[in-house]
C-alpha cells in the first residue's frame, strides 16, 4: 500500500493558508509527522481521512484518487482523531460493539468476536466491563486505537495520540503502535514530541507553518543539528 500526496494546499475560508505545496510518499511501516501546534498536522490528517477537502492538489491511495474515490478511501483508513471522546454511558466493550455496528458488522456473534479480538490487541481485555470514560488516559487512547482498527484497515492515522500521557503511558502506547506496525498495519502518527517518532518510525516529515521542512529518516533528523 502506498499513499502519495502531490502539491497539496489548504486555505481555510478565513484566508488562512494551513498547508502549502505538501509532497509526501508514505509506504510500509510507521510514518511520523512531527510539528509544533498549529503546523497543520490535523488539517493534513483530516484531509487524508476525507473529513475535509483540500483546496488543491491530489492524494492517491493504492491508485485511487481522493477526489474521485472518497468513499473507497474512507473505508481503507482507520482514524483516531486528536479530540476523540467516548459516550459516558458505555462500557469499553459496548463502545467497540457500537462502533463495529456503525461500521456495518451486523451479526451479533461476529461482532462480539471482533470486539474481544480488538480488546486483546490493545491490552484492554481485562477492563472490558469498565465504563470507557472511567479508563485512565492511556487506556482511553488504546481504546481509541481499537476503534480505529475495526474492519482491519491496512492503514491507520493517529493524531497526537500521546498528548497528555505520562512518560510510562507514552512508552506503552508507542509499543502498541510498534507491535501493530510489525504486524503489517501502516501507521501515520502525528506528534509534537520527537521521541515518539525517533523510537518507532522508519520515516518522517517535519511540518511547520504548513510547509514540509524535512523529510527522511528520524535518525538523520535527530543527528543533523
Ligand atoms: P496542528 O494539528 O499541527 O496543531 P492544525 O491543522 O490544527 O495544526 O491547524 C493549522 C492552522 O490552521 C492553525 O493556524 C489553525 O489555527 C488553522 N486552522 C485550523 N482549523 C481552521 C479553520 N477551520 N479555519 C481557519 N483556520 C483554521
Ligand atoms: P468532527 O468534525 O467533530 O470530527 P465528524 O462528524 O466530521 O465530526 O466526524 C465524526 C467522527 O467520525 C470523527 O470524529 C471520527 O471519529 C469518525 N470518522 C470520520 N471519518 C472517519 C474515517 N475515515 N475513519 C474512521 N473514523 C472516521
Amino acid at each position: 500500500m502506498e499513499l502519495t500526496i502531490n502539491h497539496l494546499y489548504k486555505i481555510y475560508d478565513n484566508g488562512h493558508q494551513a498547508l502549502r505545496d505538501i509532497n509526501l510518499t508514505i509506504g510500509e511501516g510507521m510514518f511520523g509527522l512531527l510539528g509544533p501546534n498549529g503546523a497543520g498536522k490535523s488539517t493534513l490528517m483530516r484531509i487524508l481521512v476525507t473529513l475535509q477537502a483540500a483546496s488543491s492538489g491530489e492524494v492517491m491511495v493504492d491508485g485511487y484518487s481522493l477526489s474521485k474515490h472518497r468513499k473507497e478511501i474512507r473505508q481503507m483508513i482507520g482514524y483516531l482523531p486528536q479530540d476523540f471522546r467516548f459516550f459516558p454511558k458505555l462500557k469499553s466493550w459496548e463502545f467497540l460493539d457500537y462502533a463495529a455496528s456503525l461500521a456495518g458488522l451486523k451479526n451479533k456473534k461476529e461482532r462480539r468476536a471482533e470486539v474481544d479480538r480488538l480488546l486483546h490487541q490493545v491490552g484492554l481485555i481485562h477492563v472490558r466491563d469498565r465504563f470507557a470514560n472511567k479508563l485512565s488516559g492511556g487506556m482511553k487512547r488504546r481504546l481509541g486505537i481499537a476503534q480505529a482498527l475495526i474492519g482491519n484497515p491496512r492503514l491507520i492515522i493517529v493524531d497526537e495520540p500521546t498528548t497528555g500521557l505520562d512518560p510510562e503511558e507514552r512508552i506503552r502506547f508507542r509499543n502498541i503502535l510498534s507491535h501493530l506496525s510489525n504486524n503489517g498495519v501502516i501507521i501515520i502518527l502525528s506528534t509534537h514530541i520527537v521521541a515518539d517518532i525517533s523510537s518507532t518510525c522508519r520515516s518522517m516529515a517535519l511540518l511547520d507553518e504548513g510547509e514540509v521542512h524535512y523529510q527522511g529518516s528520524p535518525d538523520e533528523f535527530v543527528n543533523r543539528a
